[in-house]
This record gives structure tokens, C-alpha cells and sequence, in this order.
């Protein structure tokens, strides 16, 4: 049915294109351990898309059939005036070309924003929260305060806005809190999803340490609550179940020991105009050299029809015990999860 859009992404997989994740900012001011470095080196300014470019950019996606756009980072919401764009944007929700704009946050700006991305039509939100415990918290990001988070999902609540919690499963570090995160999560009508670490990027700790695979953690999970199947999809690769003591969700991100590449509608543009077709791969496309050549956006059609023309029929994550090194060599950060 879609197929028969003139213009509509299909890959070579007969995967329709209906995703699209845009990292606005590399930058954060948060240094999540999984993430980061304690150091990093963020990009000059030069390279990075402008607020005009990058409403350009996921403008040209939109004519071409993309229903959800997603903005992340780095951190979103530390972008200088992305409230012009999220407004900007706005007007796809408006025309109904646009399903939903949501973003992904660390939380860290959201009192300050959560009425402003409501009144612009955003809906509904995720916001990374990996524990409750303040220095476990400090400890995580390196530099973050967990009551300014929580106060920031409570503004975002009172805006109306949904708001899911994301979470990275941890060994070691935040496994003995999930029952404590079902409890506050469902108890304030907000839904959990836990993600299993993915290694992107070099950063200063050895993976194999931290990795906790979730199939152990929904095992462990099972001996307390009763966990049912639910058919239950946002268009992102979550599994959700239902926990029936709460009657919310739960959601499994699981790319290392669950392919869910079949049904990948999505990709991914990092703040420099890079088009990833796939999170677990290298393979890329330059959409900014076609975007700042021309006015006109014929060029950067051309170049997004090649890339979808490459999208790969699944990723390469493993965890290498003998190296613990990347599989990919970016960070999350560049192509925001
Ligand atoms: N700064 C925002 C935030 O933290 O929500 C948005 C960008 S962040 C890169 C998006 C999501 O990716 C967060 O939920 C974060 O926990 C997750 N993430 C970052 N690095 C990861 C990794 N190596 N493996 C799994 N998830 C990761
Ligand atoms: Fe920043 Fe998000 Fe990465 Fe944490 S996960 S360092 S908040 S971009």
C-alpha cells in the first residue's frame, strides 16, 4: 500500500522508511560512562548543521514518506535555540504529514522546556534515567544531579506530556534497582524500557564489565512480577510486556541477543548531515556536501535515494571478550541511540 507513494523510501529489503532519528548536537553535559569519555573532543561548530539545515534535512525526509522523526544527541535539549526548530518542525504535525516529533533527553533542561515542547505539539517523550540512587546517579553521568532530572520528569508530566524512561541495564552497577524502577515508573503512569549496553565508540571502561544481558534480567524480573506478552509497538525496536501487579509496560531493548533488523523501518543523521542506514554498522552517506551545494534539493534526493539503496539487511554487534572493542567506532552520542 505505501510502496505505492511516489517517492516513498523502500529499501532492498522491502523495508519501508518511515523512522528518522536526528542527533542535533554532539555535545552533552552529561559524560554517561557507556557513553563517553571523561574527555571528549566535541565537534567545531563549522561542521555541525545549522538549525535551517538540519529543518532542511528532516523536511526532505518527511516529503519522502518518514512519519516519526525523533530528535536526540548528545543532549537535545543543550542545542542553542532548538526550540525554533522543534517549533519549525511543528508545522509537519500541523499539515498531518508528520505522525509524531518526540525527542530523547538526559532530562537535565526539561523543566525549563517541557511546557514549550507541548505547546509545539510534542506528545510524548523519553528520558534516560539508569537509577534512583543520587550517587550512583553522579557516578553513571559523572556529572549529573538526579533531583534536577526527576524535577524535570515531573514538569514534563504536569505539561501533559508522556513520558517513557529509558534505562541501560548495568552489571554490577544498577541491577538490584529494577523492581524499585517498575514501582516508580508504573506508579506515576509512565512506561520503563530497559536497553542492554551496545558497544559504540571507545570510551574508558572494558564493556565485557558492564555488559547484562536482558534475558537474565527479565528471568530475575518473572520471580516477582508476572510478566505477559503484549503486542504493544511504538515503531522503535522495544519488546514490551505488561506487568499485570501495575497493569504498565515494560520494554526490552535487546540488539545484542535479539535481531530485530527485520522489521528496521529507520535510520539515523547525526549532527554533521551523516546518514548511518544501520546502528550497528559503518556504512554511511554525506547528506551535507548535497545539502549546503544547492538551494534546491534535488541533489540531496538523489543522495538519500543511494543510501536507502545501501541500507544493510542487519547489524554486526558483538562483544569481542578477547578485545572489548567497538564493533562500530562512533559513539552513541553522534547518532543519539
Ligand atoms: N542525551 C540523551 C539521553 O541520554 O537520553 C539522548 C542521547 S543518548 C545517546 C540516547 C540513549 O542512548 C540514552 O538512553 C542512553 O542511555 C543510550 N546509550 C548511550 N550509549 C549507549 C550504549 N553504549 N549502549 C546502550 N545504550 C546507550
Ligand atoms: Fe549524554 Fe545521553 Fe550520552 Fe549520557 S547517554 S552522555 S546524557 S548523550
Amino acid at each position: 500500500m505505501n510502496a505505492a507513494i511516489p517517492g516513498t523510501l523502500i529499501d532492498p529489503f522491502a523495508r519501508r522508511i518511515s523512522y528518522l532519528r536526528v542527533s542535533v548536537t554532539d555535545r552533552c553535559d552529561f559524560r554517561c560512562v557507556y557513553c563517553m569519555a571523561e574527555e571528549m573532543t566535541f565537534l567545531p561548530r563549522r561542521e555541525v548543521l545549522t538549525l535551517e539545515e538540519l529543518d532542511r534535512l528532516c523536511s526532505a525526509f518527511i516529503e519522502r514518506g518518514v512519519r516519526k522523526l525523533r530528535l536526540t544527541g548528545g543532549e537535545p535539549l543543550v542545542r542553542k535555540n532548538l526550540m525554533a526548530l522543534v517549533r519549525s518542525l511543528s508545522r509537519h504535525l500541523k499539515s498531518g504529514a508528520l505522525e509524531e516529533l518526540t525527542l530523547t533527553t538526559n532530562g537535565s533542561q526539561l523543566s525549563r522546556f517541557a511546557h514549550e515542547l507541548a505547546d509545539a505539539g510534542v506528545r510524548r517523550i523519553n528520558v534516560s534515567v539508569d537509577t534512583l540512587d543520587p550517587e550512583k546517579f553522579r557516578a553513571i553521568t559523572r556529572r549529573g544531579d538526579l533531583g534536577v532530572v526527576l524535577a524535570g520528569v515531573d514538569a514534563a508530566r504536569a505539561a501533559g506530556l508522556a513520558v517513557k524512561i529509558n534505562a541501560v541495564a548495568l552489571k554490577g552497577v544498577n541491577d538490584d534497582e529494577f523492581d524499585g524502577m517498575i514501582e516508580w515508573t508504573h506508579g506515576n503512569g509512565m512506561d520503563l524500557t530497559l536497553i542492554e549496553t551496545m558497544p559504540l565508540g571507545d570510551i574508558d571502561a572494558d564493556r565485557t564489565d558492564q555488559y547484562l544481558p536482558l534475558s537474565i534480567v527479565r528471568d530475575r524480573l518473572a520471580e516477582n512480577w508476572t510478566l505477559e506478552d503484549v503486542p504493544y509497538r511504538t515503531g522503535g525496536p522495544a519488546r514490551y510486556m505488561r506487568v499485570a501487579e501495575t497493569g504498565g509496560r515494560i520494554g526490552f531493548i535487546t540488539p545484542l541477543t535479539h535481531n530485530f533488523c527485520e522489521t528496521c523501518n529507520r535510520v539515523r543523521i547525526t549532527c554533521t548531515g551523516t546518514l548511518f542506514m544501520c546502528l550497528g554498522q559503518d556504512s554511511s552517506v554525506d547528506l551535507r556536501a548535497p545539502l549546503r551545494a544547492s538551494e534546491g534539493d534535488e541533489a540531496l534526493h538523489r543522495a538519500i535515494d543511494e543510501a536507502i539503496s545501501r541500507k544493510p539487511k542487519g547489524h554486526d554487534f558483538i562483544i569481542d571478550r578477547a578485545g572489548a572493542k567497538p564493533a562500530v567506532n562512533r559513539h552513541m552520542s553522534m547518532t543519539g541511540g
